[in-house]
């Protein structure tokens, strides 16, 4: 972290954002390691490899999550190698995390490889991006930063930034950190450690799902946003009206993931019981989904892949085909979607 963060601090027990900083190690590009002591009810947050834990007091439901992570082999190389994400793990993949999210082309990124889901949401981040037409002022919150792609993006391009996720894969943002810096730190989207009307944007990719309470959720989001500010979601899971849950929200949570399936009405609902007035569902193009996952496994001939690039050199005729098919994604199966909720 970088002193700079205690202005927009917060304590989570006491609330006040009064701190004193105690520094062991002061790197050339931020603090490294140290602790900062809420002054009012001395709560002490610890600092280490440049990320501070609020984590202190979590619920058992996200520590639970964060160990689960760490004990997950995310990476699989080409030789069947399993590894979890570790300091080593990171130094070994350095150049593929550095890739994200479109990937350097190597196996990691094609069909069954480690980081395939991310590969394909990639054309929906940068979509979502260049959506939100970014000037560099910007004070930006990513949720569930994860290995931080996004986060560093935002930084890239000026914004002040910090990432915010509950477990170690935070530590890979640290190799974006060094190029385009910002803060990192370890907390519960539930009960996050910003003062009030901190954020232009909030932004978040695959994470809102993982809550048990999404009204409290978007609660938080709401009190950490400035007036005018807006949280911005990607690749949430939703069902349709009429869906079964998927078999898979059992098996996640079995293994200790926090993955939850709410329907497109109880998404609204929660994000207008957190407060937020003016809300934006965006039902996203079908044919660039089935471009990202097929454009490097099928022949550029086949049918449906000529027919999906066709479709998209007509945006307006996609657009009035996506409304059509709007409620049937609501009953049955929404798909990718977009929901930017305005304070
Ligand atoms: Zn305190």
């Amino acid at each position: 972290m970088r002193e700079r963060l205690l202005k927009i601090l917060r304590c989570t027990e006491c609330k006040n954002n009064t701190f004193s900083l105690e520094k062991i190690e002061d790197g050339k590009l931020e603090i490294k390691n140290g602790k900062i002591v809420c002054r009012s009810c001395t709560n002490v947050y610890q600092i280490e490899d440049g990320i501070v834990s609020f984590l202190k007091n979590a619920s058992s439901d996200v520590m639970r999550e964060r160990r689960t992570m760490d004990e997950d082999e995310y990476i699989t190389d080409g030789q069947g190698n399993r590894y979890k994400i570790t300091s080593d793990t990171i130094e070994k993949f350095k150049k593929q995390f550095l890739s994200l999210p479109e990937g350097n082309g190597s196996h990691f990124f094609k069909r069954g490889g480690s980081f395939q889901t991310i590969r394909e949401g990639s054309s929906r981040f940068y979509s979502t991006l260049n959506s939100l037409a970014i000037t560099g002022k910007e004070s930006i919150l990513e949720i569930g930063a994860c290995f931080s792609y996004a986060a560093f993006r935002f930084a890239e391009r000026g914004c002040r930034v910090v990432a915010l996720d509950i477990s170690n894969y935070l530590k890979v943002a640290g190799l974006f950190a060094e190029k385009a810096y910002f803060d990192r730190i370890f907390s519960d989207i539930h009960r996050m450690p910003f003062v009030d009307n901190t954020f232009d944007i909030v932004f978040g990719s695959a994470v809102f799902h993982h809550s048990k309470d999404l009204a409290k959720a978007f609660r938080e989001i709401h009190r950490v946003l400035k007036v005018g500010g807006r949280l911005v979601l990607i690749n949430e899971s939703a069902r349709g009206i009429f869906e079964e849950v998927h078999p898979s929200f059992k098996e996640m949570e079995a293994r200790g993931f926090g993955d939850t399936s709410y329907t497109i009405p109880q998404w609204k609902k929660a994000a207008y019981e957190g407060g937020f007035k003016k809300l934006e569902i965006d039902f996203l193009s079908l044919a660039d989904d089935y471009i990202s996952r097929h454009k490097n496994r099928d022949s550029k001939d086949n049918f449906k892949l000529k027919s999906a690039y066709f479709i998209t050199r007509y945006r307006t005729l996609e657009r009035c085909l996506l409304n059509l098919i709007k409620l049937h994604r609501i009953f049955f199966r929404p798909k990718s979607w977009k929901l930017v909720c305005n304070k």
